[in-house]
């Protein structure tokens, strides 16, 4: 089966517009399926709204064994308020660099991996079977994969490990931290502005609770990776007219938690602390994720990037999440190893880009990985 050019593949998603919102990304999807399905992956799609469709390739697969996954999404993030010197849906190469948004951030990474699946398409179509996740819908709290995890976990099977393609430069990271939004809110009474005695000031209450949660420390220690859990207070309004007393105010909490920490422990804190006068709701949880540098399948894919790079990496973690956190559980809570040839430090930027080289070196140890995951069935694929 003839691969399709990684390169080719990158521009070709990049020139489709997934700016979300709106997302739309049922355009890559119609692309990614007709590239998939004729090479033999068994292609279902899932919608969670109009034209966010998600889309999920199988491949192989045998009894006993759980297949190797891949997961990309296919939405990009706005252009931002700073002018392109680069039209960002040309997809033009200037040397080593492919510019356009979601060139890094991560449609390099979803190009390089069904190149190199479809490249081996034959190879493990007996082996331990290989899954794609291709997602709607990430960058806006991967709702996407939350909505493919909770509605349709058995289009997503179990899976031995899986490789999440966000940018890193082509350097394996064993994990990221947790986000727990939430809103916190005050009521209180209203009145006259010249005769505040006579209400109750909301804003009074939400400010002794943003106060108190400048002070707030966490109970559990600091991870030896990915340091300790962090709080910000993100904005806070409250009140209609200079002259009335409040009876409403607001605040939102921005969490980012590590390793081992339940969110439900950190929310029984937060009201602890607070206190009856403040409701707290959850906007977002998304857990952290991690795999222990020991775990032997990790320690394979150290060792090909390792070959590949031209020297061992270093196990980092990083604090932004991914739809990892979603896809865990329902896959069976594989080791992950969040891994792609974007630019680490290119996502989300203006005149975003990706190298055309760490594209290519993306596809060989994607290629390498999925060869070893199927020479090794019996020690990483094992569904025991
Ligand atoms: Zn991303």
């Amino acid at each position: 089966m003839n691969a399709p050019d990684p390169i080719e593949l990158t521009q070709s998603l990049v020139r489709l517009n997934t700016i979300n919102p709106p997302g739309h990304e049922d355009q890559c999807v119609e692309l990614l399926a007709d590239l998939l399905s004729p090479a033999g992956f068994d292609c279902r799609t899932h919608n969670y709204g109009p034209r966010r469709t998600s889309l999920v390739a199988k491949i192989g697969g045998k009894p006993g064994h759980r297949p190797l996954a891949f997961t990309g999404h296919m939405d990009v993030v706005p252009l931002g308020a700073k002018a392109w010197q680069h039209d960002p849906f040309a997809a033009t190469i200037l040397g080593d660099q492919l510019f356009g948004r979601g060139s890094s951030d991560m449609k390099s990474g979803i190009a390089a991996f069904v190149s190199a699946a479809i490249a081996g398409a034959d190879q493990w179509r007996d082996g331990p079977g290989l899954t794609l996740i291709l997602t709607a819908g990430e960058e806006t709290g991967c709702e996407g994969a939350f909505d493919l995890a909770r509605t349709a976990p058995e289009l997503l099977g179990k899976a031995g490990a899986l490789i999440v393609g966000e940018p890193t430069s082509n350097e394996p990271l064993l994990g990221h931290k947790g986000a727990y939004w939430l809103k916190a809110q005050a009521s209180g009474v209203t009145a006259h502005g010249s005769m505040p005695h006579l209400g109750e000031n909301a804003i009074y209450k939400l400010a002794r609770a943003a106060l108190a949660l400048e002070d707030f420390a966490f109970d559990t220690p600091a991870h030896p990776l990915m340091g300790a859990a962090t709080l910000n207070v993100g904005t806070a309004r409250g009140g209609i007219n200079i002259n009335s007393v409040p009876d409403a105010a607001e605040l939102t909490i921005d969490i980012r938690t590590v390793a081992e920490q339940d969110h439900s422990h950190i929310y029984r804190c937060l009201c602890n602390k607070l206190g009856g006068q403040i409701q707290l709701s959850t906007l977002l949880d998304v857990g952290s994720v991690y795999t222990a540098p020991t775990n032997a399948w990790m320690q394979d894919v150290f060792a090909v990037c390792g070959q590949h790079l031209g020297s061992t990496p270093v196990g980092k973690t990083v604090s932004y999440f991914t739809d990892a956190a979603a896809l865990k559980a329902p896959l069976g809570a594989p080791p992950i190893v969040i891994l792609g040839p974007g630019e680490a430090g290119m996502a989300h930027q203006t005149d975003e880009y990706c190298l055309v080289s760490r594209v290519h070196q993306g596809v060989a140890i994607y290629r390498d990985l999925i060869t070893r995951y199927v020479d090794h069935a019996n020690t990483f694929s094992s569904a025991s």
